[in-house]
């Protein structure tokens, strides 16, 4: 016999399609939100609803937004000559959340995989190959993942612009608080080709 209401079991069925999410944590969360204030079931509901409708992606730098340029091509007070390359919005959202870069974004939207049949046509490369031959653009910095796809990516990347702009790599190295013994040796090496002169 099934005891689960139909309603609750296409819910849960919903949240198990999420990434990193199992039946267990599915059933919970479909539990809580049927335990909670009906109202913010409808205010998810119509959060959900809108979304596609009210978010695009930005013409020049892909990101996702709800204006074209987004928010961050748009803000005069930001370096338009440094285009800093990620794979996703996510990778956007914890650098901006640093602080520290103050120039704009091109999202690839994936990496290179041939395994996976993505090959440069299928991720934002020709974009940004335009975007650089414009000119305009003092630096590209390669903020892919240090993962094999992510590297060759970025490896695919400095050939491409090479002879038109200036090509940096995020450095890599050991996590702040780690202890050195503890470092895997392909860390330490990249540490340690990436050093820094201190002044
Ligand atoms: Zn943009």
């Amino acid at each position: 016999m099934e005891v689960v209401p139909a309603a609750l079991a296409r819910l849960i069925h919903d949240f198990e399609r999420l990434p990193g999410i199992g039946k267990k944590t599915a059933t919970r969360l479909a539990l809580h939100i049927l335990r909670r204030p009906e109202a913010e079931a409808q205010g998810m509901a119509s959060d959900l609803a809108e979304l596609h409708a009210a978010i695009r992606l930005c013409d020049t730098c892909f990101a996702f937004s709800e204006s074209n340029p987004c928010l961050i091509c748009s803000d005069s007070g930001r370096d338009g000559q440094v285009i800093c390359v990620v794979e996703g919005p996510g990778d956007l959202m914890a650098i901006e959340k640093t602080g520290v870069f103050r120039g704009v974004y091109h999202i690839l939207h994936g990496v290179l995989s041939p395994m996976d049949g993505i090959g440069p046509a299928e991720i934002k490369v020709d974009a940004l190959l335009a975007r650089v031959k414009k000119g305009g653009v003092r630096e590209v910095l390669l903020a892919t993942s240090s993962t094999v796809p992510g590297e060759a990516t970025a490896a695919y990347l400095v050939e491409c612009l090479k002879t038109l702009v200036t090509v940096s790599r995020l450095a890599c190295g050991i996590p702040l608080g780690m202890d050195i013994k503890y470092a895997d040796e392909h860390t330490l090496a990249r540490s340690i080709e990436a050093r820094m002169i201190r002044k």
